[in-house]
């Protein structure tokens, strides 16, 4: 297995893998396996509510503020439940249907997980 990286420390190759770590055989130093790559990739795209709680596709969440729809005279009320909401890039991230008003789309910071 040529996959195991050198130690971040003392950059010799005597390293193994223990658990979830890998570990330096010369200078003792262990660092988790998991810290590259993956990491970077998934806080790219995770879209927080109001409060930092993650979203996903799926839930459903409660608007925290009232809110005027672009171009009509719907205002959305404070506390009003959007289920299964789709996640979307943009400025407007929440791509949803709300019960009476159909297909909208609302930004993450104007709600909460429900
Ligand atoms: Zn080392």
């Amino acid at each position: 297995m040529s996959t195991i990286p050198p130690c971040p420390q003392c950059t010799l190759e005597n390293t193994y893998p223990d658990g979830d770590n890998y570990v330096c055989a010369d200078c003792g130093h262990e660092w988790p396996m998991q810290e590259t790559a993956d990491a970077d990739a998934a806080a790219d795209a995770v879209v927080k509510d109001a409060h930092g709680n993650v979203l996903s596709d799926g839930d459903s969440v409660v608007l925290i503020k009232d809110l005027k729809v672009k171009g009509s005279s719907i205002t959305l009320k404070v506390g009003t439940k959007v289920r299964n909401i789709r996640l979307v890039e943009g400025d407007h991230n929440i791509d949803c249907k709300i019960d009476g008003f159909g297909a909208m789309q609302l930004k993450s910071e104007f709600v909460r997980k429900a």
